[in-house]
């Protein structure tokens, strides 16, 4: 019991901060996209056709930790059905070196960014990456992703292994699914992180989480059986204030 309850309060993980980086839609004294704002700061760019009409989706996997290719299938549709993107979206994926750290912090994971991100919004193209690390969050071991620049997320691949996929756990592809779609909508702004609120819709004491239990972007807590709702029901979906709160901001 105790261990279900450590894992319902850390499903829906943690948003990053990015007070060390630098806060200016391009970098300075360059035309190039700023990829290290914060959390949320790209949710127009990523949402609306008007400067950028296509998404390509780089993933950087360690080894072992290979994305689940039906998960893929359901965020391309998730990212369809918001983003307005008219010249389409991209997922392509590749392995990276792994670490061997078994415990990776927030800043572990920018500097592997760094030294391995090779897909940036250039032209009317915008770009997210994604990296699947084989490491536990240093934060609290039972993190299971992270969103922690403003197209940045990180799945701590391991944690994930570890609770999903065996007899008795939920489903790779529904954990998976759910991680990377939550991770996403804090990058699509959510909540009051960039889409601003049609209603006040947050969990003000959650951080920028939406106040509906049954919501994809609910921070799960010690009273709700999440990982139980995944385990017998389908992969949580966006409720109709975070939907408002997307299309209001240039999205579907
Ligand atoms: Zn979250
Ligand atoms: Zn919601």
């Amino acid at each position: 019991m105790m261990r279900k309850c450590i894992l319902l309060f850390t499903i829906f993980a943690w948003v990053i901060s990015c007070s060390r980086d630098s806060n200016n839609e391009f970098s300075n004294g360059s035309s190039d996209y700023n990829h290290t704002r914060s959390v949320g700061a790209s949710a127009n760019d990523l949402l609306s056709n008007s400067r950028y009409n296509s998404l390509l989706i780089e993933i950087q996997y360690m080894p072992g930790y290979a994305p689940d290719a039906q998960a893929l299938d359901h965020v391309k549709n998730f990212l369809s059905a918001y983003l307005r993107k008219d010249n389409g979206i991209t997922i392509t994926q590749r392995e990276i070196p792994g670490t061997s750290s078994s415990s990776l912090s927030a800043d572990d994971i920018r500097k592997i960014e760094n030294n391995n991100r090779t897909v940036f919004t250039n032209g009317s193209t915008m770009a997210i990456n994604i990296m699947y690390t084989n490491g536990q969050y240093s934060g609290n071991s039972n993190t299971l992703g992270i969103a922690y620049r403003n197209t940045s997320i990180a799945l701590l691949g391991k944690t994930i292994h570890d609770n999903s996929g065996a007899f008795g756990q939920t489903s790779r592809t529904k954990l998976e699914a759910t991680v990377l779609e939550h991770e996403i909508g804090h990058l699509l702004g959510l909540v009051d992180l960039g889409s601003p609120m049609q209603v006040n819709h947050k969990d003000s004491s959650n951080g920028n989480h939406c106040n509906n239990q049954n919501c994809l972007m609910y921070y799960a807590s010690e009273t709700t059986d999440i990982l139980g709702f995944i385990t017998t029901g389908n992969i949580p979906q966006l409720d109709a204030n975070c939907k408002a709160d997307l299309k209001a901001n240039g999205g579907k």
